[in-house]
């Protein structure tokens, strides 16, 4: 931290200003582009974002991802197969942002309008991660856990969360990052994020946001000795 500081000192004001605009405009948490969008409950997805999905060949329902997605998740199901004798299935992937409001909106109804009691089953709509896209909400054939907890100590869940990086998918909601993620843990929620950012995100053991952090403090140094 205290390079940054010291390279940040050494820049006039209006060339901090300069950097930290660029630096806003390179955050790859803001990108509808980057397999790093970042979509939780502060950071909002916009109603506007339209991903080009398409449908997952693997076993299961709601099986739209973004391409790129899609075909790790297709990569993943063949592995899990061969590696663990487990037919996993999709559960839920890509949901567009009205359908995320529909959702909430019925859940608010059947609690009488409470919206904080509506909010702890539910994301609103633009909070969830599934409208990225580039979420899938992984089961197993057998019916076994689905949506439970306890999925994760089935074989196909502790397959998943040893081995998804290999695909680019990374456990986004783990036990006791709930203050971070503002998730309870999901064992079977996982994300895209590509293979290179999940085999680090999986080393370091961190969530997202935390990963997001370090990335940002990168590319803040790249532009600040761009300018030395
Ligand atoms: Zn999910």
């Amino acid at each position: 931290m205290s390079s940054i500081l010291q390279a940040f000192a050494s820049l006039s004001a209006a060339g901090a200003l300069l950097v930290s605009g660029a630096l806003e405009t390179a955050a790859p948490q803001n990108s509808d582009t980057s397999m790093l969008l970042l979509v939780n409950r502060e950071w909002r997805i916009s109603e506007n974002y339209l991903p080009e999905v398409r449908v997952s060949d693997v076993p299961g329902q709601v099986r739209r991802l973004r391409r790129e997605a899609a075909a790790a998740l297709e990569a993943m199901f063949a592995a899990a197969r061969k590696e663990a004798h487990v037919t996993l299935v999709s559960v839920s992937g890509y949901r567009d942002y009205g359908k995320q409001e529909r959702i909430y909106g019925s859940k608010l109804k059947s609690v009488h309008g409470d919206e904080e009691a509506a909010d702890e089953y539910v994301a609103r709509p633009g909070t969830s991660e599934h409208q990225t896209g580039l979420t899938m909400d992984i089961g197993q054939s057998s019916g076994k856990d689905t949506l439970e907890s306890g999925f994760g100590g089935t074989r196909g869940g502790r397959w998943c969360r040893e081995n998804a990086w290999r695909f680019g998918f990374i456990l986004r909601y783990d036990e006791g990052w709930e203050d971070i993620t503002g998730y309870s843990f999901e064992p079977w929620h996982f994300r895209y994020v590509g293979v290179e950012h999940a085999a680090r995100i999986h080393e370091n053991e961190m969530p997202l946001e935390e990963y997001l952090k370090i990335i940002r403090t990168g590319i803040l140094l790249d532009l600040v000795s761009a300018r030395e």
